[in-house]
C-alpha cells in the first residue's frame, strides 16, 4: 500500500512527493488527463501522505502507510462513482423542499471534502464552493491539512468566481486539487493561481503489464485486447467488463457476416430477440454499436496493410478473412449507413427491431 501501488507517471508522482518532501506542495493544483487516467486516485493518495498518522516513507520521500485512521478513512473515498451514486440516492429521497437545499459532497474524513458535479446539469454549483469557503479557513481537525477536491472542470460560472476569491487567499494548511480533462476547460485565471500538472496515457506495454499483475485470471491475448481498448487509460482496464464486451462482439461479428456474405439470416433473427427495449436494451444495444465500429476500424487497418493499429488482437485471424470479402469502398460505406441508422434509432422506440435495419443497411448490394 502505498504510491507505489499508482501506475504509470512515474515523474509526476515523485515531483509530487518531492514537493511533500520540502513543504512546497502548492495550495492549488490542476491535474489534468483524460478519463481512466488516475487524477482521482492520485488526489486521495496525496491526501493520504499529507495526513498518514504514521509519517511512512520510501524511497526517502513521504508516502502513506494504508493502515492508519486517516489513511483508512480516506482511502474510502476511492469508489467514486458508487459514492456519487449513493449519495444523488439519499437526496432523491429528501422533502422536495430539502432537496432544492442540498448539493452533493462525498466525505469520509472531517478534513478532506471531495466536491463532485452536481446532477442533474453535472456542473459545480456556487453553494458547493461556498461550503469550501465556509470550511477552508478552519484549522484541519484530524489532520494536518484540509484537502478539497473538485472531480470536474466543469463549474458554473458564479461558482468559479467563488473559487477564485479561494485561490487569491488559500489559507497555509490547505490544498485544493481540480481534476479537468485539460486544463484549458478552466478560466485562465484559475489557471494562473494553480499549478498544473498533467498525467499521460500510459503505453499499451505498461497496460498489459499492469494487467499481468491485476487480472492473473486473464489469458495472455485478453490481457492484450484490453490493453488495446483502454488506450491508454490504467482506470479503463481495471473496471473493463470483459465478459459483457466479448458478447456484444460476438453480436457484432455475426451482423458483419451476415451483410458481408448476404446469407443466413436464422442467427441475426437469435440475436435480435436477446435485446429488449427500454434502459437496459439501450445500454446493450450502444455497446453493440461500439463493438462494430471497432471492428470496421481494425477491418479497415487490415485492408490499408497496418495491421500493427488492430485493438482485436485475440480475433485477428477471423478479422482477416473477413476483411478478404470487405473492400475499402463496402467498409467506409457500411460505417456511412450504420451512422445514418444510428441515427434514425435514436428517434425510434422499438429498439429491438432495428438490428435488422443495421444489417440491411450494411449489406452488399449487388
Ligand atoms: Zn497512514
Amino acid at each position: 500500500m502505498g504510491f507505489s501501488d499508482f501506475h504509470g507517471n512515474a515523474e509526476t508522482v515523485h515531483g509530487m512527493r518531492e514537493m511533500l518532501a520540502r513543504d512546497r506542495f502548492p495550495h492549488a493544483v490542476i491535474l489534468a488527463g483524460r478519463s481512466g487516467s488516475g487524477k482521482y486516485t492520485l488526489s486521495t493518495m496525496v491526501a493520504r501522505a499529507m495526513n498518514c498518522l504514521e509519517q511512512a516513507t520510501s524511497n526517502g520521500l513521504p508516502d502513506f502507510c494504508g493502515r492508519c485512521a486517516n489513511c483508512v478513512r480516506i482511502a474510502q473515498l476511492e469508489d467514486l462513482d458508487a459514492r456519487c451514486a449513493a449519495a444523488t440516492e439519499a437526496r432523491e429521497a429528501l422533502k422536495e423542499t430539502e432537496k432544492k437545499e442540498t448539493r452533493l459532497f462525498i466525505q469520509t474524513h472531517p478534513d478532506v471534502l471531495v466536491v463532485p458535479p452536481d446532477p442533474p446539469q453535472m456542473m459545480i454549483k456556487v453553494d458547493q464552493v461556498r461550503r469550501v469557503i465556509d470550511t477552508i479557513y478552519f484549522r484541519p481537525l484530524e489532520a494536518r491539512e484540509r484537502v478539497f477536491i473538485f472531480t470536474d472542470a466543469a463549474f458554473m460560472k458564479e461558482a468559479a468566481n467563488s473559487l477564485l476569491k479561494i485561490l487569491e487567499e488559500p489559507p497555509e494548511f490547505a490544498t485544493i486539487f481540480i481534476l479537468a480533462e485539460s486544463a484549458g476547460e478552466l478560466l485562465p485565471t484559475i489557471r494562473s493561481r494553480s499549478m498544473v500538472l498533467q498525467l499521460q496515457s500510459l503505453t499499451t506495454a505498461e497496460i498489459e503489464h499492469y494487467l499481468e499483475k491485476h487480472r492473473p485470471e486473464w489469458k495472455t491475448p485478453q490481457r492484450a485486447l484490453v490493453a488495446r481498448l483502454s488506450e491508454g487509460a490504467v482506470g479503463r482496464a481495471q473496471t473493463f467488463d470483459l465478459a459483457a464486451y466479448s458478447a456484444s462482439r460476438e453480436h457484432a461479428l455475426t451482423i458483419l457476416k451476415t451483410a458481408l456474405k448476404s446469407g443466413e439470416h436464422s442467427e441475426l433473427f437469435k440475436i435480435t430477440e436477446t435485446y429488449r427495449a427500454g434502459a437496459e436494451g439501450r445500454v446493450k444495444l450502444e455497446a453493440l454499436l461500439r463493438s462494430i465500429y471497432s471492428l470496421l476500424q481494425d477491418l479497415l487497418f487490415l485492408d490499408s496493410g497496418a495491421p500493427e493499429f488492430v485493438r482485436n488482437t485475440d480475433i485477428v485471424s477471423e478479422l482477416q478473412k473477413l476483411s478478404e470479402s470487405a473492400t475499402f469502398e463496402w467498409l467506409t460505406s457500411a460505417s456511412e449507413r450504420l451512422a445514418e441508422v444510428e441515427r434514425g434509432m435514436r428517434r425510434n422506440l422499438l429498439r429491438s427491431l432495428s438490428l435488422d435495419a443495421m444489417e440491411a443497411a450494411m449489406e452488399i448490394r449487388t
